[in-house]
């Protein structure tokens, strides 16, 4: 391909791309694709010479658009969000096209400094002091799980990337049932194991860890000659939207001298919006936190924003210097893979700053308030129904309900109903062991009118 047919492809492609969200609503939400359909199509073997772009573009809309699922509907109301407004996708086409490996200052400078300022906008957008600094990860997980080893090396006077666990005896974390399975994973991946995972009894659904749950398990555990590491708290879980109390989990913390982290993954969007912030109340005085512009801010996937009290713990738990990794002369300057996992990064702010100011600070306010209200109304709605009980009533815009008096077994069906038929896109959860459907607002797009067709939607399959 030369440079002319990328111009000319470009076009087509952004063409392409209007038709196709334009035309999102006509489109079943979930794919309908059975497993192995799309594998039956693809060749078992590789092209031994070149084909046209026409073809491959063509293949493209016959092989693989069926099996999308839509994420950018805007009645996709399952899991959560994963917005990629406009603007952030045109930075991304950007950054695919400089294609440059932004690791260290040098090998992108620009790329660095507007990270540096970017996640300084996001920090005072969700109103967090200014002894917070920020890094982008790739997804929440990451953040959880470096946030995880800095409690590990923290706890264990930083001997366990030198020594390996073996020697320092076993670390504990804390944590609600409520936390993403991501906590659970970062845990295992930093060796401390699953049995070391402790989990603190919670005070119902919707509200976090017991503090005074919490103290004695850490007081128990020191007694008992564990080594009690961090605490990972959550503000907006997963299942049901739980949120810790963010100022009686610090409070803890402090008293134990123990790491903190934060996991706002969706939630933290929202605390753009000063009104939500009761929701973590507190949380200035967590180690670190994390939360997705990738998920309800619009930021296409991925884009997750890190903010850490002391990034030399981190630094100090992960960076490498390797000789080749030098910046010879240079001083003050951050060098970012020394701030995650992986040493390769793309130039993700570059997306935020697109956003940002296409839509500036308000704009996206907008978006969430409405989010939020159309949730609460909709729960409203159908919690007057007969052939609904909301379970949980909306933490921002994530509620769940279920059809009254059935069992699990229909809850799964109507689910399944529900996304065989298409309008709309729903996920079940858990709640106290029995299976709820899950809803949740947030798709840019979405409009009032996309919550009416879910409502007549809902009542029209429950009567069915
Ligand atoms: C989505 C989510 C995660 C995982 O986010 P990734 O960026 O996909 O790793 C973690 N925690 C919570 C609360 C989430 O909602």
């Amino acid at each position: 391909m030369n440079w002319d047919d990328f111009a000319h492809w470009g076009r087509q492609i952004a063409d392409w791309g209007r038709d196709y969200h334009q035309g999102l609503r006509a489109r079943p939400v979930r794919a309908q694709v059975r497993p192995g359909d799309v594998a039956a199509q693809l060749p078992e073997t590789p092209p031994e010479l070149p084909e046209e772009m026409q073809q491959i573009f063509g293949d493209f809309e016959r092989i693989v658009m069926p099996g999308i699922t839509h994420w950018q509907h805007p009645r996709f109301f399952a899991y959560f969000p994963a917005n990629a407004a406009p603007p952030s996708m045109l930075a991304e086409f950007l950054v695919t096209t400089l294609a440059a490996q932004c690791m260290l200052w040098q090998t992108s400078p620009a790329a660095t400094e507007m990270e540096t300022r970017m996640l300084d906008w996001l920090r005072q957008g969700i109103g967090l002091p200014d002894d917070f600094h920020g890094v982008i990860q790739d997804s929440a997980s990451s953040a959880t799980l470096a946030a995880v080893l800095v409690m590990r090396e923290r706890a264990t006077g930083w001997r366990v990337n030198e020594q390996g666990l073996g020697a320092q005896g076993r670390l504990r974390i804390y944590a609600s049932a409520e936390v993403h399975s991501s906590v659970d994973r970062a845990v295992w991946v930093a060796g401390i194991g699953r049995e070391n995972l402790v989990r603190v009894p919670t005070q119902g659904p919707l509200r976090g860890m017991d503090p005074a749950a919490l103290a004695d398990a850490i007081k128990a555990d020191r007694a008992a000659g564990f080594i009690p590491a961090g605490i990972v708290a959550c503000t907006g879980g997963t299942g049901t939207g739980a949120c810790d109390d963010i100022a009686a989990t610090v409070a803890v913390a402090r008293a134990e001298d123990l790491y903190l982290h934060v996991d706002a993954a969706w939630a933290g969007a929202a605390m753009i919006c000063s009104e939500y912030r009761s929701l973590w109340a507190g949380v200035e005085g967590a180690d670190s936190v994390v939360f997705n512009p990738h998920k309800w801010l619009g930021a296409q996937f991925d884009c997750s924003a890190h903010f850490i009290r002391d990034p030399e713990a981190l630094v100090k738990t992960l960076a490498m210097r390797a000789d080749y990794l030098l910046t010879p002369g240079a001083q003050d300057i951050i060098d970012y893979s020394e701030w995650s996992i992986p040493l390769g990064r793309r130039f993700r702010a570059l997306k935020l700053w697109f956003l940002i100011r296409s839509y500036g600070m308000e704009g996206l306010r907008g978006r969430i308030r409405n989010h939020v209200n159309w949730a609460e109304n909709l729960a409203a709605r159908l919690g007057a129904l007969d052939a609904f009980e909301i379970v949980t009533a909306p933490v921002l815009s994530l509620f769940t309900f279920r059809l009254t008096g059935q069992d699990d077994a229909a809850q799964l069906g109507f689910v399944e109903r529900l996304n065989n038929d298409g309008r709309i896109y729903v996920t079940q959860s858990r709640v106290a062991g029995a299976v709820v459907i899950r809803f949740q607002i947030g798709q840019f797009d979405c409009t009032q009118a996309d919550i009416d067709v879910a409502f007549d939607v809902l009542t029209e399959l429950a009567r069915a």
